[in-house]
């Protein structure tokens, strides 16, 4: 679990100029920083819960984030890591069907805290269809390694299907039918974040 969080610290700092340049054409330019800023704080509180339960670390994650990403991906990401948070406390260990559940859970908490659903150009583009696919990966008693596989290239499509669409929630809505032709950079962030725990678990 601390190497997953570390390596997806890692690859949204990698990724800060990249997801700014998303916002900078539908938004205001600080998606990027907001995430790198938040990432940063919580690969220094990783050693501190290093050895404690996934529950609690994951929560570390949340608060962090929550006080410290501004703007609409702070309080949202920080809601999902918050409740996956919810589904292993106290646990050193998680199965398969954690996995499920975890991911089931921080997107409930995303649509509640932020009104969204799937098509709305949001985070929720690439991580609903990234969670179909890891469900019914693990439901077809495929790898963990293999539903994170084929979790990240659904959530790798999403981003592409936020092209093609209208922002419905977000400053990016302020667009409406100009936001058309442009990628979500909260769905890039999401993408990145499942592929960053791919390739640690790989
Ligand atoms: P802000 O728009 O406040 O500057 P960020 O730039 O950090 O915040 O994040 C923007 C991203 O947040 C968007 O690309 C979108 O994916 C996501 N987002 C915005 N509003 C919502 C919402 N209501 N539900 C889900 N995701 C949202
Ligand atoms: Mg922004
Ligand atoms: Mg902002």
């Amino acid at each position: 679990m601390i190497k997953i969080i570390d390596n997806i610290a890692t690859t949204i700092h990698e990724n800060k100029e990249y997801l700014t340049e998303l916002d900078a054409k539908i938004g205001d330019s600080d998606h990027g920083i907001n995430m790198d800023k938040g990432f940063k704080m919580v690969q220094e509180k990783l050693h501190a819960v290093k050895d404690k339960d996934c529950g609690t670390i994951l929560k570390t994650v949340a608060m962090t984030l929550v006080s410290t990403v501004g703007g609409a991906s702070g309080p949202l990401y920080g809601t999902a890591f918050l409740k996956a948070a919810s589904v292993v406390s106290d646990k050193k260990e998680i199965n398969k069907d954690d996995i499920v559940k975890m991911f089931e859970e921080a997107i409930m908490g995303i649509k509640m805290r932020g009104k969204a659903n799937k098509g709305d150009k949001t985070m929720l583009d690439a991580l609903i269809p990234a969670y179909e696919e890891l469900k019914k990966s693990i439901e077809n008693n495929e790898t963990i390694i293999e539903a994170f596989d084929k979790g990240q290239k659904a959530a790798y499509e999403g981003v592409e299907y936020t092209k093609k669409i209208a922002a419905k929630k977000g400053r990016a809505s302020y667009l409406g039918e100009r936001s058309i032709g442009h990628q979500d950079p909260g769905a890039t962030s999401s993408y990145l974040m499942l592929k960053a725990i791919y390739d640690t678990l790989k």
